[in-house]
């Protein structure tokens, strides 16, 4: 099949063979078919993606919540609650500090003030007050399907995937937010298919023109609870009727915005270091605990690595960054020298190692979840208005269930080392920056989005070097004449599509975070 296109064209930066160059605004001819290794032969022309501008408003909670929930209990009688919300708690939360409120799972709570949107002063059903996170519980109100065991607000298909198979069990279910906004869609193991088909299967739920909800539409609801309720006793169209409501692995505890309210000073003696798990620009990083029970990760700033005053007053802003595609600041430990940064720690280490170490063993499907996980971490900064400026593969980690996080956004603002800052310094990240960036040092969401091209290609060549073969000099020449990275064989044609929308010359003609996000998730359930 062959594909004629009169857009601009850029060439494919070939990194096992020699630089090539083809004209710009050109109709050029593509073999489509070519699905193997020699792709990167091949010039290729993109189509220009039409993106709905639908942003998603997700939470920030990756983790989801445990099965086996209790009813909830009534609130006290006679009380006036006024305008207070109540909520239900999602996780247990111990007290840090006399401030906080403990929650239980379940149970429900008044909420009495919005300290910020991190912080909640909340009321339990003894009349105990205290501060409690506002990423651990959720309005308490039966529209809301987050009070629902089987419901998975942030999950992609193929995570909806792997904790199904971790069941294995017939009928084991979860509801999960569809790709169109407001949409959703049941997922569900079944062993009975045939052998060559998946064990899972994906179930739209649709609206009616009635406004019923349903899946047959021989059955309609008039909300989905009910639509759930209904199909847990009666197969009724689907492959097997919902037999168990799979909730989160359990202990999965999400990280909060700091370790309480404006406190995001740590004293020394609440550290315990245990042992050390890398080194970067700064310095050594060690795994340790905070006040021996939170796992952190501790990063050690040596003297004279960072201007360390700026970063202390922009740490009080980058701690209000929480979002579960982002590796949580939780503090900084300043009164000592050196300085410590204490973050949420990641079992997995660098998405870069990781993608090395698994080489041939990750399919597509987990490739691609990488790429929504950071592009959806990304949108979130985007939305903040908050630029990253080094996002690249080594700057994600990997949690202890294999969710993605954007780690060091912003840092690159303290780094005090040439070599580094500047464009012409051998470690400034050329090979993952925007022509804007290593022409003009001009950052901006969009220049972001460049980088976020780089590492879906770094993601879909499980680790390689970008450029492998060309000094930084010549991958500034050969971009700004408008060659671009080859597409992975891995990569089908779609997702190549994606990353090469990222690499447009000029920063307006690149998608934001948000498209990309929806165009992923288009990938992810059609294909
Ligand atoms: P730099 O300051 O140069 O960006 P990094 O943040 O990349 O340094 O840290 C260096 C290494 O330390 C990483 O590649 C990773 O292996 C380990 N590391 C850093 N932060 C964490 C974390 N939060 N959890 C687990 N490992 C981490
Ligand atoms: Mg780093």
């Amino acid at each position: 099949m062959f594909c004629l296109s009169d857009n601009a064209i850029q060439s494919i930066f070939c990194c096992c063979c020699s630089v090539q160059k083809s004209t710009r605004q050109v109709r050029t001819q593509t073999n489509l078919k070519n699905d193997g290794n020699s792709s990167e032969e091949y010039t290729w022309c993109p189509k220009p993606l039409s993106y709905a501008s639908t942003r998603k408003n997700r939470s920030n909670r990756g983790c989801v919540h445990s099965s086996k929930r209790k009813p909830l209990p009534p609130l006290p009688q006679g009380e006036d609650h006024g305008e207070k919300i109540r909520v239900m708690a999602l996780y247990d939360f111990l007290p840090r500090e006399s401030r906080n409120l403990a929650l239980k799972r379940a149970e429900e709570y008044l909420i009495l003030e919005k300290y910020n949107p991190h912080w909640w002063k909340a009321r339990d059903q003894t009349g105990k007050e205290g501060l409690i996170p506002s990423n651990y519980v959720t309005e308490y109100k039966p529209t809301n399907l987050e009070i629902y065991e089987w419901y998975h607000k942030n999950i992609t298909r193929n995570q909806a995937e792997d904790l199904l198979r971790q069941q294995s069990k017939e009928g084991a279910f979860i509801v999960r937010d569809s790709r169109r906004l407001g949409a959703y869609t049941i997922s569900v193991y079944s062993r009975r298919r045939r052998n060559d088909e998946m064990p899972i299967k994906h179930y739209q739920i649709k609206s009616h023109d009635s406004g019923q909800c349903y899946v047959s539409e021989r059955h309609l609801f008039p909300s989905i609870p009910e639509l759930i309720r209904y199909h847990q006793h009666n197969a009724a169209g689907l492959i097997t009727r919902l037999r168990y409501p799979v909730g989160s692995m359990g202990n999965c505890l999400p990280a909060t915005a700091g370790f309480s309210y404006e406190k995001w000073e740590i004293g020394q003696s609440e550290l315990t270091f245990i042992k050390e798990v890398g080194k970067g620009q700064f310095g050594v990083v060690h795994l340790g605990k905070w006040r021996s029970h939170i796992l952190v990760a501790i990063k050690t700033i040596n003297e004279g690595t960072m201007s360390e005053d700026d970063f202390i007053e922009e740490a009080q802003v980058m701690m209000k960054l929480s979002h579960s595609r982002l590796v949580q600041l939780y503090g900084v430990c300043t009164q000592q020298q050196p300085l410590y940064i204490v973050t949420e720690f990641m079992e997995n280490g660098s998405l870069l190692h990781y993608l090395r170490e698994r080489q041939g063993r990750l399919n597509k499907g987990m490739l691609l979840s990488m790429c929504q996980d950071v592009c959806e971490g990304m949108e979130y900064l985007e939305s903040n208005s908050f630029i990253h400026r080094d996002l690249a593969a080594r700057n994600c980690l990997v949690s202890s269930t294999c969710i993605i996080k954007i780690s060091d956004f912003g840092m690159t603002r303290y780094v005090l080392d040439d070599e580094y800052i500047s464009s012409s310094g051998s470690k400034f990240p050329v090979k993952w920056s925007a022509p804007e960036v290593f022409h003009f040092n001009k950052y901006s969401s969009k220049s972001d989005v460049w980088s976020f091209g780089v590492l879906m290609w770094e993601v879909f060549t499980e680790g390689k070097m970008p450029f492998a073969k060309e000094s930084n000099l010549q991958v500034m020449e050969a971009v700004s004449k408008g060659f671009r990275l080859y597409r992975p064989y891995l990569a089908p044609m779609t997702v190549y599509e994606v990353m090469y929308s990222c690499w447009h010359e000029k920063p307006v003609g690149r998608p934001t975070f948000a498209e990309l996000t929806q165009a992923l998730t288009d990938i992810a359930e059609t294909g």
